[in-house]
């Protein structure tokens, strides 16, 4: 695949390890491009859209964010999440400014005992570039898990 000189910069950054451990794009060796259009398919079937998902993520951090580390539970009995402050921040991969705080949110299905982790910088990469990060990647976000733990609830609510 044919690449523009930014277009291989970010390719560069998302591969690179001192950002985060591991980096975005985890042991995936395909194009970031084609991570973001697989999972937007992905994101289709389960009846979702990246804006969604990134909506739904920062409604459950900012309900956390009181609590300190401590859980709160946003679908009593069902799904409970907290959020963690660390040192430092991330920076998108993209060509813009600003860095996101090392906050880490962590929901979990209590029904099931599955976990989903994310950072301030994943909801801002779902939001703005539809990116879920490489397979692999230490903060992969993966449409499944988001559909089963973040929506499962709401779904029942619906129907
Ligand atoms: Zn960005």
């Amino acid at each position: 695949m044919k690449q523009s000189p930014q277009e291989k910069k970010l390719e560069e950054i998302l591969r690179s390890t001192k950002l985060v451990a591991g980096g975005f794009m985890g042991t995936d060796t395909r194009h970031p491009a084609e991570v973001v259009d697989d999972d937007c398919s992905r994101l289709e079937k389960l009846g979702l859209t990246a804006a969604r998902v990134a909506a739904r993520m920062r409604e459950l951090t900012e309900l956390a964010i009181p609590r300190l580390g401590g859980w709160i539970e946003a679908e009593p009995g069902k799904l409970r999440v907290k959020s963690e402050d660390f040192k430092g921040s991330l920076v998108c991969p993209w060509p813009h400014q600003g860095a996101y705080g090392k906050r880490i949110t962590i929901a979990e299905r209590m029904d099931i005992g599955k976990q989903l982790v994310w950072t301030d910088l994943n909801i801002h990469m779902i939001e703005t570039h539809g990116f879920f990060e490489g397979k692999g990647a230490f903060f992969r976000v993966e449409p499944a898990e988001v559909a089963q733990i973040l929506f499962e609830g709401l779904k029942t609510a619906q129907m």
